[in-house]
């Protein structure tokens, strides 16, 4: 029997595509549609049989979550109460709602990603490997380029390929990374690690991991043409989660990358 499926976030820009791609995924049945109460499309039927609403469904085996933080700690909560598996892609969780994760993965599985597409996830893997190869005298500038619709920022994707790159080479997120430069006294230092927000237009997400040195530079770019991308992969983690062990998985778990 399929696993049923409820969709946090319903009404959002890949809430509408999870709910529209979930019909044509086997072993998924969509039995909820969830977003705030104020939302325009409240009570409008997004797929057959299911209306968007501001309550959870009774019974849910499965529940993916593209909301906004302040919608995480419900569905913490609904997932714990119902025994319910969780694909969490909503970036920008306090540190609470971070161990909030751990604790339900201990009694559900959990995939968490800031960043659902097979190709990230490819680079998630291997931009720390080439920081550690290029050596100390490469300076590292990761920018991100999103819509202007975006609310955090740096993007959860930014921060994941810089939390890469620190684990690889020793160095400190929190002592390392500059966010942004600005005035007179703004001289590049020796193993920081810049980060940098572009918000424009409907860009769906650009991603450039930055290598230089006197001499040469390497730039590992990365473009979501659509949010597709990021929608596939999170319905093809919560088929990859119907009958695991409560855990916290990531991508590259569902995706098997080594
Ligand atoms: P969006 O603003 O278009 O949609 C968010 C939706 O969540 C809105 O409809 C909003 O009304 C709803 N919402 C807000 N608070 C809620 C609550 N308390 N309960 C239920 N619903 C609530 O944003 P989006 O572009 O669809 O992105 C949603 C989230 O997914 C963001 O955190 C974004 O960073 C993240 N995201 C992750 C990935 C990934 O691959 N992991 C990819 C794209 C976006």
């Amino acid at each position: 029997m399929a696993a049923k499926l409820v969709v946090v976030g319903a009404g959002g820009r890949m809430g509408q595509r999870l709910v529209t791609l979930a019909q044509e995924t086997d072993g998924l049945t969509l039995v909820g549609a969830v977003d705030v109460g104020g939302h325009p499309k409240q009570g409008t039927e997004v797929s057959p049989g299911v209306t968007l609403s501001d309550q959870f469904p009774e019974t849910a085996d499965m529940v993916i979550d593209f909301s906004l933080p302040e919608g995480t700690d419900k569905t913490l909560a609904f997932c714990a109460a119902q025994n319910a598996g969780l694909v969490l892609g909503t970036t920008g969780l306090s540190d609470a709602q971070k161990d909030a994760l751990r604790a339900l993965s201990r009694q559900v599985p959990v995939a968490q990603a800031t960043n659902m597409s097979v190709g990230m996830n490819t680079l998630f893997a291997t931009v720390g490997k080439i920081a550690k190869m290029l050596g100390e005298d490469y300076d590292i500038e990761i920018v991100e380029q999103h819509h202007r619709f975006k609310k955090d920022a740096p993007s959860g994707t930014a921060l994941s390929l810089a939390e890469a790159i620190c684990s690889d080479t020793g160095r400190d997120m929190s002592r390392d990374l500059v966010h942004g430069r600005d005035g007179k006294e703004a001289l590049r230092k020796k193993g920081t690690l810049g980060m940098h927000a572009v918000r424009a237009g409907d860009i769906v997400g650009i991603h450039s991991v930055i290598y230089s040195t006197l001499g040469e530079t390497i730039t590992i770019n990365h473009t979501a043409h659509s949010r597709d991308t990021f929608v596939r992969g999170a319905l093809r983690a919560a088929q990859w989660l119907i009958g695991k062990s409560p855990g916290l998985y990531s991508l590259r778990d569902v995706l098997g990358i080594e």
